[in-house]
């Protein structure tokens, strides 16, 4: 176990695991999970023996009341200087610098400004951390899941054919934003009929007949932390003879995903439980996204489910994302997603959501 107030000290051990002697964060929600910081501007700096966040005028106050472990350092001009300098008058030399989130220019005027220090570009080291959750953030998660399952219970029972997508992703986004939503975890995706094969369709105006599979993958934010939820449903009997059976294997994915992964088990290999279902009914070639990810402060975040994951071990009070699809090219797509933490014995469902494959003819 490990509450909020360690996350500084397990990072430290990881640089040193590392051999670093510093790190300079720049990804937002890494930033947010070490400091506590919420602004959108400021570059936290953890050494060996000390811990400071450089930012603007615009943030003095909010730095020193919500990042309490880090020293406030104020630069209104050339925040990224400021840290070059900071860094530079320590004795610390082999500094990472986080290489999915940081520009070349950045890169750049580190190093011009500070070419003694090794500016070391690295990925993961605190994704790796932030991705074992404790239970007051999954508590966060729990709520935001709790949007979603009902946004889409609401769809059920009001929605109509001859809504448009775009009708329906709104009322679900307004729904969530009147019930406690901070914000939406990604934009809305509703798919029907052919629309519902491609994995991120945008909504349209066209409107939804009854018969057609529709795909509805929403998330709700709360308190930074986000939810992901898809499910798949037509307004009476499916239009297409093969959607019931299609709808089936997918939710047997799902289940064998549910049944089967647990902590200790590489990504790579929880992948499989779902896909191997998929592949044995002859539908592999119909599933290629990868079968989850982790789920917190970004809404696509460490762990990956998929065939692409690497063999490091899914961990305890981790929060994932189980997320079988069968995407047919111009007929219709079935997804089912559920959000789930991984335990030592297995997984916790957190979504609620019923899964309704055909709902009453309206
Ligand atoms: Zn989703
Ligand atoms: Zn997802």
């Amino acid at each position: 176990m490990h509450g909020e107030g360690d996350r500084l000290e397990r990072l430290r051990a990881a640089m040193a695991a590392a051999g670093l002697d510093g790190l300079v964060v720049s990804e937002p929600g890494n930033r947010r999970w070490l400091t506590g910081f919420t602004g959108s501007t400021g570059w936290p700096v953890v050494l060996a023996d000390d811990a400071f966040l450089v930012t603007d005028s615009r943030y003095y106050e909010q730095v020193e009341r919500q990042a309490r472990r880090f020293r406030l350092e104020r630069a209104s001009q050339r925040p990224l200087e400021r840290v070059s300098e900071l860094v530079a008058a320590t004795d610390a030399r082999r500094v990472a610098v986080e290489r999915e989130a940081v520009t070349l220019g950045q890169m750049q005027t580190l190093r011009d400004a500070a070419p003694q220090v090794d500016w070391v570009p690295m990925a993961g080291l605190v994704e790796d951390l932030r991705a074992i959750k404790t239970e007051e953030e999954i508590g966060r998660i729990r709520r935001a899941v709790d949007i979603g399952d009902r946004a889409v219970t609401m769809a059920y029972e009001e929605a109509r054919p001859g809504i448009t997508e775009r009708e329906l992703a709104w009322w679900l986004e307004r729904f969530m934003r009147e019930n406690g939503a901070e914000g939406l975890a990604f934009d809305i995706i509703v798919a029907a009929g052919e629309n519902g094969s491609l994995p991120h369709h945008t909504p349209s105006d066209r409107p939804i007949a009854a018969g057609e599979p529709i795909v509805v993958d929403l998330g709700a934010r709360v308190d930074g932390y986000n939810s992901d939820l898809t499910r798949t449903f037509s307004f009476g009997p499916a239009s297409d003879p093969d959607y019931e059976r299609v709808y089936g294997i997918v939710e047997q994915a799902r289940d064998a995903a549910v049944a089967g992964i647990h902590a200790g088990m590489s990504g790579r290999a929880a992948d499989d439980v779902a896909r191997s279902v998929i592949r044995d009914a002859g539908y592999g070639s119909f599933f290629e996204h990868g079968l989850g990810h982790g789920v917190g402060l970004d809404v696509h975040e460490a762990p990956r489910l998929s065939p692409a994951a690497d063999d490091s071990p899914l961990r305890e009070a981790m929060v994932v994302t189980i997320e079988p699809g069968i995407y047919l090219p111009g007929r219709f797509g079935v997804r089912i997603e559920d959000l789930v933490v991984v335990r030592d014995s297995g997984v916790d469902v957190l979504s609620r959501a019923a899964k309704q494959p055909v709902l009453e003819p309206r």
